[in-house]
């Protein structure tokens, strides 16, 4: 019989009963141990559910109240020395987290980056050449000995110790890896504890080996895991995320009991890991995907199983891909959506299910007759068959958008002397990313209009005040170019999948983003169709109201796909090309209405590359050419804009060159130094705007300070190519803080205009 295992659950609670008692707890309304009632309940009813289900082994440890590589942090004693005096240990947890603890501050919060390439957040653990490590175990084995009295063999998932300094960030400069030799005491130290307290084995996370490690990262693998052997309990190292590819042998090599590949990322892994497994080892085949929600197909995996499992017998385990964090609950709870899409979807529980299903089909051939499994197959062939999911001209247009390399008419210099004559902007012109403040009110207008509280015409009359507001507002400021403020969008992403067809939203599909934060990402199931223009209404109205002019604003392909489920039975390119083609369509739409700027943002161009550098290119190339599909069907006298969330894209410039946007604006404030640094080494050769305003504080930056970063900008972008610009969106801001901040703003590029025009 094998182990039936996943690699973690989703903690945040089916009904997101950890985020409203964490919130509820920082506000004081509760006190610790409610929240930590709350959380025990949870993983009690979990643990018990996943017992019920069939699983063989219970998975203890996932858990984490904010983020499972703080929660490691602790168990290290290493979180910041800031957050230690906090006082009891899930106070020093939320004091590393967010700043402050129950009763005072706490410095700063720790930094926060995503989890590989996905859309989960972790805190970054901090080293330093003196650090010390010390076992905290206490937080850990309440868990175990919770799990433990429900009699099962149990599982503790631990990051595994290169995986934990990998994802750490040295603050003062020293190698993270000098600090592996007094990490690994800690591990033993750990193991034996767990061997005593009756636990069976330890899932040590190396995602990491999926990763394009330097050597000596690499070298290290081999002696750490050799001090760590002999330690009692049983090591399955699990990998996950991308292919071993060149880590391959040496994930084989180390001397634990069993290694975990994930099959999903890399299903042509299967034959050399066999290879390369010897006999005594476990291998655990993450087959179910951990962090999409598509029903498996489960006759395939079967035919592609039954002979590994002839062959190994009772060492090969089933799991998921990853941990199943990245997936919301329970496709039960969703009721509203459209076609079939219902039975096409698995989240947590459902995919917890086809995996008991599908090993119970290994052992015996005759559950494949049953209802279940039967009933499963059909949902995949009227996936593979509905007229929602497959239309013709759609394919045929993305497929001939696909062999095509885009691109305006004139090149950027032909394209810069038109627009000036057309669009006559002042030097350094000035403008924001597009959101302005979501007021409680907007937020109650929307959802009154969703909850048909309020009608069509009502709630447009709102919006139209809401905008007449925004612009008024931007020309009291002075801005050069305005924009509508997208009072409509309750999300930059959301606000597009429900406009289009082939893209879904669910009701309750919840994944974490970091702490109580969660998002509900919409679903690509299909081909994509807009019904109807998506935004030309509302910038149509805005330009209408000002003599200025107002700025177009889209969520550009790869945001659109980086930030929902995507559909898995063809390649992102070929989506992405579909939400191209109707974002083509409506910048000529908005062209047609009198909009003579477009934006169309691209934040998450960056996020989505590809973990192993020899897929960057071919990403990159979709991406890009995918970006230029949807803004070249304009006359080359229309601006075209972009804009992304980061500072560190030397690693991208040239392909960010390559979009070819007109201008592009960018997060800076934080880190000024490190772009100019970058754009003095390789010049950007188009239009740009380093944000100026830091629009993550709530301060009220000084003219003086913004003039100083333009100025140091001149050093390194020609003058008629500069743009000012916050960093990013002002939607999480109150208007008390953005008014004075943008009329800083403009005075500073006034003042800098004056400067330029008397001689030195
Ligand atoms: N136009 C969006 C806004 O201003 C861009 C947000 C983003 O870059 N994440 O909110
Ligand atoms: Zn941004």
């Amino acid at each position: 019989m094998s182990n039936i295992h996943i690699l973690g659950f989703p903690r945040v609670g089916a009904q997101r009963e950890l985020k409203w008692a964490l919130e509820s707890y920082w506000a004081g309304q509760s006190s610790l141990s409610d929240l930590q009632r709350t959380g025990q309940q949870l993983r009690l009813g979990q643990w018990q559910r996943q017992l019920d289900a069939g699983l063989d082994l219970l998975t203890v440890g996932d858990f984490a109240y904010y983020d499972h590589l703080l929660n490691a942090s602790y168990l290290f004693g290493h979180l910041p020395a800031r957050a230690r005096s906090a006082g009891e240990p899930l106070e020093q947890i939320f004091a590393a987290a967010r700043g402050r603890s129950a009763s005072a501050c706490c410095g700063h919060a720790a930094e926060m980056t995503k989890w590989f390439d996905t859309n989960y957040h972790y805190l970054v653990p901090e080293c330093a050449a003196a650090d010390e490590f010390t076992l905290q175990p206490d937080l850990l084995l309440d868990e175990v000995r919770a799990a433990r009295s429900l009699g099962k063999p149990l599982k503790v998932v631990v990051p595994g110790p290169l995986t934990y300094l990998w994802l750490g960030r040295s603050v003062d400069g020293a190698n993270r890896l000098n600090l592996l030799s007094r990490l690994l005491p800690v591990y033993s130290e750990l193991f034996a504890l767990l061997k005593c307290e009756g636990v069976d084995w330890v899932q040590l996370d190396e995602p990491v080996l999926g990763l394009d490690l330097p050597a000596d990262w690499r070298q290290a693998f081999e002696p750490a895991y050799h001090s760590l052997r002999k330690n009692g309990v049983q090591l399955l190292l699990t990998t996950y995320f991308s292919p071993l590819a060149d880590n391959l042998t040496l994930a084989f090599s180390l001397p634990v009991d069993g290694v975990h590949l994930d099959l999903v990322s890399a299903p042509e892994e299967l034959a050399p890991a066999l290879d390369r497994l010897g006999p005594y080892k476990v291998l655990s085949l993450g087959v179910i995907d951990g962090r999409n929600i598509w029903r498996a197909d489960l006759n395939a995996l079967r035919e592609r199983l039954v002979p590994v499992a002839e062959r190994l017998g009772s060492r090969l385990w089933l799991g998921s891909s990853c941990s199943l964090l990245h997936v919301p609950y329970d496709v039960a709870a969703e009721t509203q959506l459209p076609h079939d899409l219902q039975h096409w979807l698995a989240y947590a529980w459902q995919k917890v299910d086809e995996l008991v299903l599908l090993g119970a089909s290994l052992a015996d051939a005759g559950v494949t007759s049953s209802p279940r499994w039967i009933a499963q197959a059909q949902a995949l062939v009227s996936r593979r068959t509905s007229s929602a999911v497959h239309k013709s001209a759609v394919k045929q247009r993305a497929a001939a958008a696909a062999s095509a390399q885009w691109q305006r008419k004139q090149s950027y210099a032909g394209r810069l002397a038109l627009q000036q004559a057309a669009l006559r902007l002042p030097q350094l012109p000035t403008t924001t990313i597009g959101s302005f403040p979501q007021t409680p009110e907007i937020r109650q207008l929307r959802r009154r209009f969703k909850q048909g509280e309020l009608s069509l015409p009502a709630y447009e009359a709102g919006l139209e005040k809401e905008i007449t507001h925004c612009i008024r507002v931007q020309e009291q400021i002075g801005l050069d170019v305005l924009v509508h403020g997208e009072a409509e969008r309750n999300d930059m992403v959301e606000y597009f999948g429900e406009q289009l067809d082939g893209i879904a939203s669910t009701a309750n599909g919840w994944v974490q983003s970091y702490g109580s934060r969660c998002v509900k990402p919409p679903v690509i199931f299909g081909d994509i169709e807009r019904p109807s223009a998506m935004t030309v209404r509302w910038a149509a109205f805005a330009q209408s109201q000002s003599e200025r002019w107002v700025k177009g604003m889209l969520t550009g392909p790869v945001t659109i796909l980086k930030w929902s489920f995507v559909r898995d039975d063809q390649p992102w390119s070929a989506t992405a090309y579909q939400i191209a083609a109707v974002l083509r369509d409506e910048v000529q739409d908005l062209e047609a209405a009198g909009i003579r700027i477009i934006q169309v943002d691209e934040p998450a161009l960056r996020e989505a590359l590809p973990l192993r550098r020899v897929e960057h290119a071919r990403y990159l190339d979709w991406a890009v050419n995918s970006f230029r599909y949807a803004v070249t069907g304009v006359a080359d006298e229309t601006q075209i804009h972009t804009h992304m969330c980061y500072a560190d894209f030397d690693d991208i410039l040239p392909a960010i060159q390559a979009m070819d946007a007109d201008v592009i604006t960018l997060e800076t404030a934080r880190s000024a130094a490190r772009l100019l640094h970058t754009l003095r080494n390789e010049t950007y050769r188009n239009g740009i705007g380093p944000g100026v305003y830091d629009i993550h504080s709530p301060n009220v930056p000084s003219v003086e300070a913004m003039e100083t970063l333009l100025t140091e900008s001149l050093q390194v972008v020609p003058l008629a190519n500069l743009w000012v610009n916050p960093d990013c969106g002002l939607k999480t801001r109150r208007w008390q803080e953005v008014i004075p901040a943008l009329e800083n703003m403009v005075t500073a590029a006034q003042r800098l205009r004056e400067t330029l025009k008397t001689p030195a």
